[in-house]
């Protein structure tokens, strides 16, 4: 794999690249994103660089459903586990920017219909 083609996050779980990293483990990381869109908003990433999500397939079912564990585990961890949402964006035209699987924990905020229009 080229420097080009290696991902932002793969640069952040490498350390090439300085992140504020909330949890990790063998399978994936966990940091704050840089511009958070509510009190908490943490990236659970896994280290498999899957570019999106239809990108994963039955090999990655482990991988998978250890994120969704470790994304209530860094919830409760923050103490937002009463209330928080999971947002996965798939393609540009969904608004990913990042072409590193991840998924969006949101919490401590209020959902209403105007943010929820917003992710
Ligand atoms: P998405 O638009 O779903 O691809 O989400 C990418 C997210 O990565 C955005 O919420 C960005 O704010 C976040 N992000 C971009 N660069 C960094 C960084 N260096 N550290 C933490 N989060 C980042």
């Amino acid at each position: 794999m080229s420097d080009a083609q290696v991902s932002l996050f793969t640069r952040i779980i490498n350390r090439e690249i300085p992140a504020d990293i909330v949890y990790e483990d063998d399978q994936c990381i966990v940091i704050n994103d840089i511009a958070p869109q509510a009190p908490v908003h943490m990236l659970v990433i896994p280290r498999k660089p899957l570019a999106m999500l239809v990108d994963a397939g039955p090999e990655d079912k482990m991988v998978m459903g250890h994120l969704l564990l470790v994304a209530g585990e860094v919830a409760r961890m923050r103490g937002v586990d009463e209330a928080f949402r999971l947002v996965i964006n798939n393609g540009a035209g969904a608004g990913q920017t990042v072409f590193h699987l991840h998924l969006h924990v949101l919490g401590n905020t209020q959902f209403d219909e105007t943010n929820l229009a917003t992710f």
